[in-house]
């Protein structure tokens, strides 16, 4: 992925850095494409979306960037969107969640040992942002990985999320590559295990099936269980 040779940065830098800022302008190109969106959509969030969940997780999920119709219009990660359906369902049923369905950023939802972010905080065109986009935004997802010393699975939905996850931790892409179920040993036990995003399009196409994604999540629970017992 482009903007990897300017690799690599100090992860001092990142326990300073603040996770998230919903004034950030860094992206000319975002912040233009948000603002004409609010102009068609006055009532949707339009701005960088905050991670949600426990912060003091120890699953942290990173998805690519806020859908149009779901994050960037509710204001929290993958609620009110097709790519949800699944995802919130599957924290549900592995104990993440305390409720299979998330439409709403008010419905009280709360997730226990689980977060979400995305590895761009605000809505690009066409859901593909630029490499410069995701490397101007990885600071924040650098910060809050060097923050959360307790996120010991991190699991990445796509390959961009997983370039983001390895760049934010400090490593080349070189060190793994994506691939659905693969993981990645990171520093001080912490564990990159890889998922298909559970996009409308790679659910649609049974890509992802339900099966597939609920074994990640068996993983997911077994590495956290033997962090767990090892302590
Ligand atoms: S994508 Fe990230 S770096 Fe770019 S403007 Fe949004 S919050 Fe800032």
């Amino acid at each position: 992925m482009a903007g990897y040779a300017e690799f690599p940065r100090s992860p001092f830098l990142f326990m300073m850095n603040p996770i998230f800022d919903v004034h950030c302008r860094r992206c000319a190109r975002l912040g233009s494409f948000l603002e004409a969106v609010r102009l068609d959509h006055p009532d949707y969030h339009c701005r960088p979306v905050p991670p949600f969940g426990d912060p003091r997780a120890r699953l942290l999920i990173v998805g690519l960037a806020p859908g149009l119709k779901g994050a960037n219009r509710t204001g929290r990660p993958f609620t009110g969107d097709h790519a949800g359906i699944l995802l919130y369902a599957t924290l549900y049923k592995f104990g993440f969640g305390s409720a299979a369905i998330s439409t709403d950023a008010q419905d009280g939802l709360r997730l226990d040992d689980a977060r979400i972010t995305n590895a761009v905080k605000c809505l690009p065109p066409a859901n593909k942002p630029l490499p410069a986009e995701i490397a101007a935004c990885n600071d924040y997802l650098g910060a809050e990985l060097a923050q959360s010393p307790q996120a010991r699975v991190i699991l990445a939905l796509g390959a961009i999320a997983h370039a983001a996850v390895l760049r934010a931790s400090g490593l080349r892409a070189s060190h793994g590559r994506f691939a659905h179920g693969a993981e990645h040993p990171l520093s001080a036990g912490r564990v990159l295990l890889d998922s298909y995003h559970c996009s409308r399009y790679n659910t649609q196409t049974r890509r992802l099936t339900t099966e597939m994604f609920e074994a990640v999540f068996v993983r997911a629970r077994a590495l956290l269980e033997g962090a767990a017992a090892a302590r």
